[in-house]
């Protein structure tokens, strides 16, 4: 039995879900713990980095929400680390500067009431990625958590730069060539006609390794975008820009160890959709199960319901 047929057969439980669910959120959050605390005292040359948030105080969203509370520790951490802020575009043009770009994917309603305002009252320049689909209410679980049109608007009018992160949030390291393409034509036609804004930023739905082809990068310049992101650092698709994943376990020491680089081997174990892509780097096989249990326990996070 593979991982992927135990994990179709436990979407149909709901307790079997919800237990699957805690088992991955435990698990990276093992991981994250285990790859700071090696990396701890370590103090690597500063580069230019560009942060992939999602949501920042919608707690369904589990490992992708970040706490408002958190985000603004974030923000203070980075000042007080010498760290400035800059659109993504500054820290690909110059990446040996100690620069942070900060980017959210999905179009939570989150963003726009507990992350704008923060970062336009300092002066913090900030992307959207939104999913078209679901800005047209086509969310899978409803549309309460994320922004409308109307909403995606108010994003842009907080100051926020916008940019596309497809239709309908798929896996593109599973679609048809002809379903790819459609994906990033759509969702860039969308922005035009309803934004009246024209996008070459494309950041890739659940952006792991596995989530993106050859094929697929050759769409998205096909479709007229220059920039394509992933959600990992060096384990992205060849010709995609660097990210790096924050999520709700990244407290000061997390989030320091993030900017440190500490996560940049790192992907996420657990992915709603799509397959399993798990590397585990040589130090995650030197931890003995025991270890694991311990570090789970110590980190002390909770497990949430899914929505
Ligand atoms: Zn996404």
């Amino acid at each position: 039995m593979t991982m992927e047929s135990v994990r179709h057969s436990l979407r149909h439980s709901r307790p079997g879900w919800i237990a699957y669910r805690c088992a991955a959120g435990g698990r990276i959050r093992a991981e994250r713990w285990a790859l700071a605390a090696r990396t701890a005292g370590r103090t690597p040359a500063k580069q230019g980095r560009i942060l992939a948030y999602h949501s920042i105080g919608t707690p369904g969203w589990g490992v992708n929400d970040v706490t408002p509370r958190d985000f603004e520790r974030h923000l203070q951490i980075a000042v007080d680390d010498g760290w400035s802020f800059a659109t993504p575009a500054e820290v690909i043009a110059e990446p040996s500067k100690p620069q942070l770009a900060l980017t959210f994917d999905d179009g939570a309603i989150s963003v726009l009431t507990h992350a704008a305002p923060v970062l336009r009252h300092h002066g913090i320049p900030g992307t959207a990625f939104v999913v078209t689909g679901w800005a047209d209410g086509q969310h899978p679980d409803g549309n309460e958590l994320v922004l409308d049109w109307r909403g995606v608007r108010a994003l842009r009018e907080a100051g926020m730069s916008l940019a596309s992160h497809s239709v309908t949030h798929p896996d593109f390291g599973r679609l048809e060539p002809g379903e790819a393409r459609r994906e990033l034509e759509v969702s860039r036609e969308q922005m035009r006609r309803l934004l009246d804004a024209e996008t070459d930023e494309f950041a890739i739905p659940l952006g792991q390794s596995g989530n993106w082809t050859q094929a697929a990068g050759r769409a998205a310049a096909e479709a007229g975008y220059t920039t394509v992101y992933a959600q990992s650092v060096n384990a992205r698709p060849e010709g995609t820009v660097a990210r790096t994943f924050i999520t709700r376990i990244d407290r000061p020491m997390l989030f320091r160890a993030a900017l440190a680089g500490a996560y940049d081997d790192w992907e996420e174990w657990f992915q709603p959709t799509g397959n399993f892509i798990h590397k585990p780097s040589s130090t995650l096989t030197r931890l003995s199960p025991g270890a694991f249990l311990q570090i789970s326990r110590s980190a002390g996070g909770t497990c949430r319901l899914p929505r």
